[in-house]
């Protein structure tokens, strides 16, 4: 652990629990895995950078990107790591900082390509499992309820219909004079497809998760409702190991 992840962790923070954030692009992952990191004193690990940080490798190595031979000896040479700041993450790629590079649409695009293959997933799970495995942990990405930490003690899967979704990202990208709100709805809808229809490690929610669809919530219901949904949970927790104790 750095520095700068003990001071995510708060006195009465949520100890060493695992919450597990899924769901598609835009449903608004981010924003809230770090809101409950805040409030929870936990530490807010972002899944997607790291499949990002790759896939900019990839795109400088010019790798197409499904030469899947050449994109596991590429990430045989690569070392990615997150690192806490403030709220947010660094994204580390082979010790460079490439926080701000990994949000270019071409690398939004090679992102959701480049992750549909199991060796590259393998990586990527094996080392958010090591990210993770001390919990005190909000990660979110695709697969982290189901494939990543299928035990994690809360899990979300947060969803939103994929116009809302398209505007909500439309709204976040800013003015753009070439860019229209249906071109980010469509580049939103392929990416879904991607990941919704991939062989390994698709995304859908958990069985155990609690689904929170925000299409017609404002973001601070969205908050209000997810720090619900942990508190609730982990007062069960708490609950069940009393319960465990007085038993002994
Ligand atoms: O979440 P974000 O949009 O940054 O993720 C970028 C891409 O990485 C996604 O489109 C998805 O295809 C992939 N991804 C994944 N599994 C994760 C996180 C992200 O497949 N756990």
């Amino acid at each position: 652990m750095n520095a700068d992840e003990s001071s995510l962790r708060s006195p009465g923070s949520a100890g060493r629990v695992i919450v597990a954030i899924d769901g598609p692009a835009g449903a608004g992952k981010s924003t809230i895995a770090r809101r409950l990191a805040r409030r929870f004193g936990l530490l807010n690990l972002e899944t997607g950078a790291m499949y990002r940080a790759f896939a900019l490798k990839a795109l400088r190595a010019g790798i197409a990107l499904d030469a899947i031979a050449d994109l596991a000896k590429l990430a045989d040479e690569t070392h990615i790591r997150l690192e806490a700041s403030g709220d947010e993450n660094r994204v580390l790629l082979d010790g460079e900082d490439v926080t701000a590079l990994i949000r270019d649409q071409s690398v939004t695009d090679a992102a959701s390509r480049v992750s549909v293959f199991p060796a590259i997933r393998a990586w990527m799970v094996r080392l958010q499992q090591e990210m993770g495995a001390a919990g005190g942990v909000v990660m979110e990405g695709r697969d982290i309820g189901t494939v990543v930490f299928p035990r994690a003690e809360v899990k979300i899967f947060l969803d939103a219909a994929p116009e809302v979704r398209g505007m909500r990202r439309f709204d976040q990208l800013g003015p753009r004079p070439a860019l229209q709100p249906d071109d980010v709805i469509r580049d939103l809808r392929a990416r879904d497809e991607r990941d919704r229809n991939r062989a390994d490690s698709p995304l859908k929610a958990a069985p155990d998760a609690v689904l929170l669809d925000s299409t017609d919530m404002t973001l601070e219901e969205v908050v209000k409702a997810a720090e619900e949904i942990v508190s609730a949970r982990l007062a069960e927790l708490a609950a069940s190991h009393e319960t465990r104790i007085d038993r002994a």
